[in-house]
């Protein structure tokens, strides 16, 4: 689960990181009474949404005087903001951060995550921060620094230390930064994050660290320990379709090709996709309907996919173990009935009742086009769209 900047900022300041002071505004009128109530001389207008790279697209501002806060804020809120994390489409500006500007002297990039190859949590840092890590390490991957953290001592001193002198802080400010990034470690840690990300962590001209962005990711296995953090969602930010298989128990996440599919087992929901993708089409989405799909959750799932308006044509692949292809069979003819399916069908199923399965479809009178193996319906559903 993602969360946004402001949010994330609540967060840090909970273990003593520091960071600006800030104030979320949802309309423009509080962006501007946000900014009288911080005070000062400089503020930053900066949108809130679940994707990085705001700057570059245009949703981080920099305002010196009241006139501009409400000028950018009546810009920011309300547009579509491109970035390189966004679709092509971009996502809706609809809370805004007001923060006070900072005297930026460095940028550095600081981040906690869990790394998959040492099965360790790594914190990585860098001299060249604010700008887009990803080029960083493709482009100069030396300029990345790791420390993996052994899952019992956790990150040491030692180690904050190595990470801080490596990207260069100066002396007077070494004390800080290290302390900070134990914070963002210790705060990783007790938040059961995947991923705590400071870009950029800055040296200020008076000599602080201090966090001037904050992304996080929280392990959604791990969330009924933390209702604070759930009640952070918001599901503007997340995909509609998403949010409605989910309520349905099922794995969906929406892709950009035009073939529909609805498996069971993230296994074979992911190799179906490769299939397509042989046979030179595009999956429309990812779907596990799971173990114990229902006709109802058969029929949900068809509703979600056919809500896609880019969906022209269906692949149904079951291989029956405990689900039985008849229970399948019935949801699938159901739910084209129900859906009133005008786009091709193709189903391939295989093991427990399978000729029952491929009885009842062949007896609903529906135009569906069946397959014995996984090429042959792919290619028959790639034939079919084309
Ligand atoms: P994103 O990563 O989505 O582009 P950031 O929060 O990192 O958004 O902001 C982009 C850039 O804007 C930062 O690298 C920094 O240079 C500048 N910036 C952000 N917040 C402030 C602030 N409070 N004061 C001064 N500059 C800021
Ligand atoms: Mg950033």
């Amino acid at each position: 689960m993602k969360i946004h900047e402001y949010q994330g900022k609540e967060i840090l300041r909970k273990f003593g990181v520091t960071t600006p002071r800030g104030k979320p505004a949802f309309s423009v009128d509080e962006a501007v009474k946000a900014a009288e109530e911080l005070g000062g001389k400089v503020w930053v207008v900066k949108a809130q949404i679940h994707a990085g790279g705001r700057g570059k697209g245009g949703g981080v501002k920099v305002a010196k005087s009241m006139d501009e806060v409400r000028q950018y804020a009546s810009q920011i809120l309300g547009m579509q903001l491109i970035t390189h994390q966004t679709s092509a489409a971009g996502q809706k500006v609809n809370r805004l951060l007001i923060e006070e500007g900072a005297d930026i002297k460095k940028e550095y990039y600081l981040a906690v995550l869990t790394d998959r190859a040492t099965q360790k949590v790594a914190v990585m840092a860098s001299s060249e921060g604010g700008m887009d890590i990803e080029e960083v390490a493709h482009a100069t991957p030396e300029k990345i620094l790791k420390e993996f953290a052994d899952p019992l001592a956790g990150l040491t001193d030692q180690q904050a230390e190595n990470l801080a002198r490596g990207i260069g802080v100066p002396d007077a400010s070494l004390a800080m930064a290290k302390a900070e990034i134990l914070k963002l470690y210790q705060c990783y840690m007790e938040t059961d994050a995947s991923l705590a990300e400071i870009n950029p962590l800055i040296l200020e001209g008076n000599g602080n660290i201090k966090a001037l962005d904050a992304k996080f990711n929280f392990d959604s296995n791990a969330l009924y320990r933390h209702p604070e953090i759930v009640a952070y969602r918001d599901l503007d930010e997340e995909d509609a379709d998403e949010i409605e298989a989910s309520k349905f128990d099922l794995a969906y996440i929406s892709l950009d090709g035009n073939i529909g599919c609805l498996v069971n087992g993230a296994g074979l929901a992911m190799a179906t996709m490769d299939t397509i993708k042989l046979f030179g089409a595009e999956p429309a989405n990812f779907l596990d309907v799971g173990g114990g799909a229902t006709t109802e959750k058969v029929t949900e799932a068809f509703k979600i996919m056919l809500k896609n308006p880019k969906v022209k044509g269906i692949l149904v692949n079951i291989f029956g173990g405990i689900m039985k292809c008849d229970t399948i069979a019935t949801g699938v003819v159901t739910a084209a009935k129900e859906t009133h399916l005008s786009v091709p069908l193709v189903v391939r199923m295989k093991g427990t009742n399978e000729d029952l399965g491929k009885q009842i479809l062949k007896d609903s009178g529906l135009p569906i086009i069946s397959a014995d193996t996984m090429a042959e319906a792919a290619s028959k559903i790639v034939a079919a769209v084309k």
